[in-house]
């Protein structure tokens, strides 16, 4: 069963929303879930159908505090209404809804298992597109995250003595997981991200490069608003790819946040599905046990669109360009029409192209003198 590859998945997830003025849309799941399974994605031999099993609340406790997991749980059994500010719970960010605990025990579990599936060899790879949520500080909801199911899915890896790479492709900087793992070099975190010079949450620099033992286990890239395809490809190429041959983890957990396509609303870059499918390739090409997880993605359609692309190349399976007939009438309900599974290729325009270069070359030769030597990864001169 060597090259099963895992899909954690449950019906139930359609149970929860976050309300109706959200930006967070549950129902993206279910059109991932729906156009996976057209494409006859779901199918395969080597497909494992995994039910999401909900976490543990002791789970939780691996990472976040007592006193906020208990605030979750009892928050979550009301009609909402409630708030902790110091908890970041309740504003309009990290609503209070009924059964929200439920909610983020689920998203928790499937990481859980899907590390598990990995380390007990059970699975390859697996996916969770439930998971994620990397925003999610010890003891505070943040940027629609309320447990960070990577942590604490990582953390279970680590005592089990194996060194995990985590990279973070979302639109936003992993801020949550790097933090968790800054003083530990047995967990290397990448992520690649708009930059947080006005832009949440804020962090995510060249400089942040991990603290005393971990000082050297931490890689920012963040990209400047409108940076396309080809910014992408050199930053994955130049930083991620060196980067985990000379770390040469045991496993491999990443975070596909589908809020870095062109026509995502909260977010300003500008790649295409060609990015996403280049990034699964390579992930694929290591030949590491992986376990990919979903994140942030707020048009509907392009996380389902990313997300299935990117589980063909996990399952080695090929697809077309364009949508399934059932599918597209759907998505064309929900007001996207071009008829694309992939994407049309994309550039930026000139100028922001060059802006962008620019400060990948500043960037990309700060870790090259700074973080490289520290993994004895040569510089190219
Ligand atoms: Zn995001």
């Amino acid at each position: 069963m060597d090259e099963c590859v895992a899909w954690i998945y449950s019906h139930r997830f359609n149970a929860f929303s976050f309300g109706q003025d959200h930006p967070f849309k549950i129902q993206r799941l279910a059109l991932t879930f729906q156009l996976c399974q057209e494409l006859g994605l779901l199918d395969g031999k080597s497909v494992d159908l995994v039910e999401c099993p909900p976490a543990r609340e002791e789970d939780l406790l691996v990472f976040h505090r007592r006193d906020y997991v208990q605030a979750l749980r009892e928050f979550s059994q009301g009609e909402g209404g409630r708030a902790n500010f110091m908890f970041g719970l309740g504003d309009v960010e990290n609503p209070v809804f009924p059964g929200l605990f439920e909610w983020a025990l689920l998203g928790c579990g499937g990481t859980l298992e899907a590390v598990r599936q990995v380390l007990d060899q059970r699975c390859r790879r697996a996916f969770n597109i439930a998971g994620g949520w990397h925003h999610a500080h010890a003891a505070r909801a943040s940027g629609f995250s309320y447990v960070n199911d990577a942590v604490i899915a990582i953390e279970e890896a680590v005592r089990k003595g194996r060194r995990v790479a985590y990279v973070d492709l979302d639109a936003h900087h992993g801020d949550g997981v790097q933090e968790a793992f800054y003083d530990t070099d047995r967990v290397l975190t990448i992520s690649l991200h708009e930059t947080g010079k006005d832009f949440f949450p804020h962090t995510g620099f060249p400089r942040e490069m991990g603290r005393g033992q971990g000082y050297g286990y931490a890689a920012n890239v963040p990209l400047v608003a409108h940076s396309d395809d080809l910014i992408f490809e050199q930053a994955f190429r130049r930083v991620v790819l060196p980067l985990l041959s000379a770390y040469r983890p045991d496993i491999l957990v990443t975070q596909l946040g589908m809020d870095v396509l062109r026509t995502d609303p909260l977010t300003r870059l500008e790649l295409t599905t060609g990015s996403v499918e280049y990034a699964a390739r390579c992930f694929l090409h290591t030949g590491l046990p992986w376990v990919a997880l979903g994140g942030g993605g707020y048009d509907k359609i392009n996380v389902a669109r990313g997300w299935s692309l990117v589980w063909a190349i996990m399952t080695g399976c090929s697809v077309p360009d364009l949508l399934p007939p059932g599918f597209n009438r759907l998505a064309s309900s929900l007001g996207y029409h071009s008829g694309r599974l992939r994407d049309l290729p994309h550039l930026a325009h000139p100028d922001d192209f060059c802006r962008a270069q620019d400060s990948l070359e500043r960037h990309v030769a700060f870790l090259e003198r700074r973080l490289f030597p520290l993994h004895g990864i040569p510089s190219r001169g």
